[in-house]
């Protein structure tokens, strides 16, 4: 069996459910040694028992809220000071926050959405930047969604979000061109997970993908043969 990661240090935020749990098995069995952060610390324990039941190897956990941009900084001193480089970041954690008119979200509401979805990946990056271009293949995944260029009514925070997020990453990816790293966004189109419940509660479950079918398309990304750069990697179901 070809393990395309065997070796390679992956840093995976919302790995407790959803897409960031099945990225997390993917790469697990893909051979890769993972960092898995969420706020859920029961949740991550269960999915390390899950890996290491399959096989792989016993994961480090980093509960935390991405909120506390402090947290992050102290992991990006955690990783340079225990392995000196971070081969791969799965950046996907996000919220959807208020599917509601602009003019009704609640100030709080609008600040802790902005929080998770973009100014966390901005300072994943300014702490995680140095330790990335230290691998020989350095690869970063955010995960966007297509609501960033829709413009529908209601969704107006979570796209904005997501909009400023596809910036955020063209830029990084512009920034970086000339190194080793390849910096891409993949979009997964609607997967049955809980934020997909929530935003579709009368939803047919069963019509959607699943976590574990846009999982393979991280893997790819994350290779070192991978060559795409600056890019919105988009999954459909084949
Ligand atoms: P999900 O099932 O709700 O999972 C979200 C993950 O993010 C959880 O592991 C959660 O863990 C973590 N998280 C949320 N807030 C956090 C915080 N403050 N600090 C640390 N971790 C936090 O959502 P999902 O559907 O898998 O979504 C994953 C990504 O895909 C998101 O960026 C989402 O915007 C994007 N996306 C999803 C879909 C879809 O149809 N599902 C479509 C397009 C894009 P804890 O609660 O344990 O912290």
């Amino acid at each position: 069996m070809t393990r395309p990661l065997e070796g390679r240090l992956a840093l995976i935020t919302g790995a407790s459910r959803g897409i960031g749990w099945a990225v997390a098995r993917a790469y697990a069995a893909a051979g890769a040694d993972l960092i898995l952060l969420a706020r859920t610390s029961g949740a991550l324990e269960e999915l390390d028992d899950t890996i290491q039941a399959d096989g792989g190897k016993p994961s480090t956990l980093v509960p935390l809220d991405l909120a506390d941009v402090a947290g992050i900084d102290r992991l990006g001193g955690a990783i340079h000071e225990r392995w000196g480089k971070l081969d791969i970041l799965v950046s996907n954690a996000g919220v959807l926050g208020m599917l509601a008119p602009l003019g009704h979200i609640k100030p709080k509401d609008w600040d802790s959405l902005m929080a998770v979805n973009i100014t966390a990946n901005w300072r994943l990056i300014r702490s995680l930047d140095t330790l990335l271009r230290a691998s020989d293949a350095g690869r970063a995944i955010f995960v966007t969604s297509g609501a960033a260029d829709k413009g529908e009514a209601y969704w107006g925070g979570y796209a904005t979000s997501k909009a400023a997020l596809n910036a955020l990453v063209r830029a990084y990816a512009a920034e970086t061109v000339t190194t080793n790293l390849r910096v891409n966004l993949l979009s997964p189109g609607p997967i049955s997970t809980g934020m997909r419940a929530k935003a579709f509660p009368g939803e047919d479950r069963e019509t959607l993908a699943k976590p574990v079918d846009v999982a393979p398309l991280f893997v790819e990304l994350a290779r070192k043969e991978e060559t795409r750069h600056g890019q919105i990697v988009r999954y459909s179901r084949a």
